[in-house]
């Protein structure tokens, strides 16, 4: 999360200027230091001769001179023409690669999208292979997607500088983009402040659920709502616009294009659109004739932008927090998740009571598997091992990798007779399941320990079920004990 933070910070220096060429310079000097790249550069696309050019670079290898790609060529030109992040681990057996620079061997080029088109790509070489891990595009990505509002602010300036007091609030809002990662407090208060910089008196936002349907999220304090947040956007208003992507304007329907609004003379429906998919509506709406100008609309979206920027970060860090917590060979739960989630619910357990317990659980004679047949088929039996357990246990139970072969589950609201039922079961499934090349039977020893009975702070309760895992391997392994209470006191 921390690097999460960092970056926050750092895109909010290039939403602090309106130059074109200072938002680019300020964008690869933070690629530069805080990714560690050998070179970077950033292609605006040039629409009339389709081609990307190099407008701002760092490295020292960079070729001299004017560089441009086509578009649709190469690493940089495929993430232009797809509009998605192309990585390319290893350019030497890439054949989309274009060699530029003789020491690049690995490649990331992200599209920079300002509604649904490609305005450039920011492009990260390095001269190690496989450089750049998950979590790295992850966070590259979600950093070219301020860069892109970055890049449109500067592009709006000249081209709107006389409306500079709607640019400053738009600018405002970027800036909180990237400090709010409160999505709801976001949307509420841009609802609320909206108003006040254009003729509008009624802000509805709208975001799809998974199923696609238009959920009401945030509305301002109108007198008259027709929905309230929470519900959904009736079918046959809006429909086409959140289908193909364009602007409504209504200026005579009292109907009301979003319907949401009884006394609306004038709505504005802008689709939010994130990478060309359209994840929400933007509606603006206002009981006055004719107070909506093409000016206001062009304005509205950006606003539209940076709400979709937001929403599609508060997605994105939602993702980075998932992998900062997930084990990368299992999938389950890591060591760091489970000790906070312990905490969380010793604490809850405390309160309101029903107890929670531990499971440590230990493969039995685990080097053996891979002694004999190599760390590969160990990480497949691994893998397999966390899945018969996900598979065991309730929605609310939580599989954790404590380490190497040694697993960690938390059962929330179970007491400690219950949790050995549960822990048989799982050593039962394990020792019955085939594992495939390993031909022998593959067990696991398991600790139990309970709350408050066998400690009462997280690291107590730890401590006892790990030396009842202990005593399950001195007592023949493939077995569940139970910590004695007396663990408790020592
Ligand atoms: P015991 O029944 O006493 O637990 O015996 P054991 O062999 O399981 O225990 P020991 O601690 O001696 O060995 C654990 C082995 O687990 C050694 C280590 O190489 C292996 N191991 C740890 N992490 C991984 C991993 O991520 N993948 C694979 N394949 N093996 C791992
Ligand atoms: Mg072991
Ligand atoms: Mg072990």
């Amino acid at each position: 999360m921390q690097r999460v933070a960092i970056l926050y910070d750092a895109s909010q220096a290039i939403l602090s200027t309106f130059d074109l060429d200072e938002v680019l310079n300020q964008v690869l000097a933070i690629v530069h230091d805080y990714f560690h790249l050998q070179s970077g550069s950033i292609l605006l696309f040039d629409e009339e001769n389709r081609n990307l050019c190099v407008r701002a670079h760092f490295g020292e290898d960079f070729p001299s001179g004017s560089l441009s790609i086509p578009f649709g060529k190469g690493i940089t030109g495929t993430a232009a023409k797809t509009r998605r992040p192309v990585y390319s681990p290893d350019v030497m057996i890439d054949s989309r690669y274009i060699s530029h620079i003789a020491s690049t061997r690995s490649e990331l080029a992200i599209p920079l999208v300002v509604r649904d088109e490609v305005v450039g790509v920011l492009d990260c070489q390095s001269n190690l292979p496989n450089f750049f891990d998950n979590e790295t595009v992850d966070l590259l990505t979600l950093f070219a997607t301020q860069a892109s509002i970055g890049l449109q602010n500067a592009k709006l300036y000249s081209m709107l500088q006389r409306r500079a007091a709607q640019l400053e609030a738009i600018n405002a809002l970027a800036k909180r983009t990237t400090v709010e990662l409160d999505l709801k407090e976001l949307l509420d208060r841009l609802c609320a402040q909206l108003p006040h910089f254009f003729p509008v008196e009624h802000v509805s936002i709208f975001l799809c659920d998974e199923e696609g349907a238009l959920i009401l999220r945030a509305q301002s304090n109108s007198v008259n709502p027709r929905l309230r947040v929470g519900d959904v956007l009736p079918r046959g208003y809006a429909g086409s616009s959140a289908r193909n992507g364009d602007d409504l304007q209504d200026r005579s329907s009292s109907a009301g294009i979003a319907g949401d609004y009884a006394s609306a003379h004038e709505e504005v429906c802008l689709p939010l659109l994130s990478f060309g998919e359209n994840i929400g509506l933007l509606v603006c709406a206002t009981a006055e004739k004719k107070a909506i100008l093409a000016n206001d609309i062009q304005a509205l979206e950006s606003v539209a932008d940076i709400l979709a920027t937001a929403t599609q970060n508060a997605r994105y860090v939602d993702r980075v927090r998932q992998l900062a917590y997930r084990d990368g060979l299992t999938g389950v739960f890591n060591r760091r998740y489970f000790e906070s989630r312990l905490v969380d619910e010793v604490t809850r357990a405390a309160r309101y009571g029903g107890g929670v317990s531990v499971l440590m659980i230990d493969l039995d004679h685990f080097k053996r598997i891979n002694d004999e047949f190599g760390h590969m088929l160990g990480d497949d039996v691994l893998r397999a091992v966390s899945a018969i357990f996900a598979r065991q246990l309730r929605k609310v139970d939580v599989v954790c990798r404590y380490g190497g072969e040694e697993f960690a589950v938390v059962l929330p609201a179970t007491q400690g007779a219950s949790a050995v039922t549960v822990a048989d079961k799982l050593r039962r499934a394990v020792a019955n399941a085939d594992f495939s090349g390993v031909p022998y039977c593959v067990t696991v020893s398991v600790g139990v320990a309970e709350f408050p009975a066998n400690g009462i702070t997280r690291d107590d309760i730890v401590r006892a079920a790990d030396s009842a895992l202990y005593d399950a391997k001195a007592a023949g392994r493939n077995q569940v004990c139970l910590a004695s209470t007396s663990a408790a006191a020592s």
